[in-house]
């Protein structure tokens, strides 16, 4: 028989953000927005499901994310779509199809969930929140440069710039990788003993792969394998030097990780990851780098691409661990009304304030209970104060004022007194 009084529960791995928790986010969003845009990067948005064709064709076919990670399924067309595991494909999709990535350049940034059918543990959940930056047409190493620094400010803004490290390493080209696949292969192969089950099928498929890989036991063969750099050209190497040598001009700290390879397939030369020790095993809150062969992988004329994702869930962790944007009051003023005459009078005082003040975070009560029910609700509720109107309010035009987080006194104030004493007292840093 059917229960139909079981308590009905989110997905594992997807959570809900409940108001308690969503004005630090937004807090943190809005700080992120006003950087990006200090940039000159401009927004797009993105549908949440595309053809499953498009992330095995970008992300490719031998990685954790296609191989085992994707939320696939038929629609009622019988077309195979995928909600996306990440953005940057989605937002390649887009520039090939509005012609933004022939002759062109664009600094683009979206913000939205992404979907990975993961083992959710702390810092890995299976619905998870990215903020995604994508630049299309510029090949110097200025703009990987520009992508650093853009993420090292919104560090600084945030305050926890202090608790992550950058880690730099090259990729090189694809050629030049696969002179160092061969040399991979031949290491791991006198090792095979030592390799785990997926790196025995990496081997095969992706060798680069299991320099990725989170398996402690083999971290030491991975540390003594051989290292990509020997094996960069001169083009890449300019590249990478053009990059660390402005990174130090800029005073912008980093650490080389030879065996920095991303998750993701598609990157070329610079790759970069903020990492912290701060979160255990889930260390990295943003992850990005150069993707330039990925335009005409998708069909479209060659052209230069670079970005990076910030993971949001991380990001706020670190934030609650440095206790930063602990306490933002959700209302400022909370009006209290007392008698049948203050009820609609308090409601158009209320509107009336709504109009003047549009940042002015204003909670009306409307339970109508006694005055001091009100008043506790007031307290609780984290408001700097509370407006009083009651009979004697009405009748002479007047505000009562009592600050809820010192010790003063209640006041009373003219009515049209109240719009400057919001502006100068509760908005003012707004
Ligand atoms: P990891 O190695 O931690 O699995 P990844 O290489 O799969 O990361 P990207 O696809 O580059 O990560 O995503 C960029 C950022 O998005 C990550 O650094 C992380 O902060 C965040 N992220 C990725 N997957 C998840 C997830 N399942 N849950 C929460 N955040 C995630
Ligand atoms: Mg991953």
């Amino acid at each position: 028989m059917a229960q139909h009084n079981q308590t009905l529960q989110a997905i594992r791995g997807m959570h809900d953000l409940l108001p308690a928790n969503s004005a630090r986010w937004q807090a943190v969003e809005t700080i992120i927005r006003e950087v990006l845009s200090s940039y000159a990067y401009q927004e797009i948005r993105l549908p949440i499901v595309e053809k499953t064709e498009l992330f095995k064709r970008s992300i490719g076919e031998v990685t954790d994310i296609v191989e085992k990670e994707m939320y696939t399924f038929t629609d009622r067309n019988g077309d195979s779509l995928t909600l996306r595991p990440e953005g940057t494909a989605g937002c390649l999709r887009a520039g090939l199809e509005h012609g933004l990535l022939h002759n062109q350049i664009h600094r683009l940034w979206y913000y939205g969930a992404m979907f990975r059918h993961e083992r959710p543990q702390k810092g890995r959940y299976r619905q998870f929140y990215q903020f995604g930056v994508e630049t299309y047409g510029m090949a110097s190493a200025d703009i990987d440069v520009e992508l650093i620094a853009l993420s090292n400010r919104i560090w600084q803004r945030l305050g926890i710039n202090n608790q992550v490290v950058l880690e730099l390493n090259s990729l090189g080209t694809i050629a030049e990788r696969l002179v160092y696949r061969e040399v991979l292969v031949a290491y791991f192969t006198e090792h095979l003993a030592e390799l785990d089950a997926d790196s025995l099928k990496r081997l095969k498929s992706n060798p680069l792969r299991i320099l990725d890989t989170k398996n402690p036991a083999m971290q030491t063969l991975v540390a003594q394998a051989p290292e990509l750099s020997t094996y960069l050209g001169a083009e890449s190497l300019a590249h990478f030097n053009i990059l660390t040598t402005t990174l130090d001009a800029l005073g912008i700290q980093y650490r080389l990780n030879p065996r920095l390879v991303r998750g993701l397939d598609y990157y070329s030369n610079t790759v970069f990851e903020w990492v912290t020790t701060a979160l255990g095993s889930q260390g990295t809150i943003c992850a990005g780098g150069r993707y330039d062969g990925l335009v005409a992988q998708l069909g479209g004329k060659d052209n230069t691409a670079c970005g990076f994702a910030l993971g949001m869930e991380r990001l706020m962790a670190l934030i609650d661990l440095a206790d930063n944007l602990a306490n933002i009051a959700p209302v400022e003023v909370y009006l209290i009304r007392v008698g049948e005459d203050a009820k609609l009078h308090g409601m158009k005082f209320a509107e009336h304030l709504r109009a003047e003040c549009p940042t002015l975070k204003l909670q009306v009560d409307c339970n109508h209970g006694s005055f001091k029910s009100q008043f506790k609700k007031a307290d609780k509720s984290g408001a700097e104060f509370a407006f009083i109107i009651g009979e004697d309010e009405v009748n002479n035009q007047t505000i009562a004022i009592k600050p809820l987080r010192t010790k003063a006194s209640q006041f009373v104030l003219p009515a049209n007194a109240v719009i400057e004493f919001i502006q100068t007292h509760v908005t003012a840093e707004n």
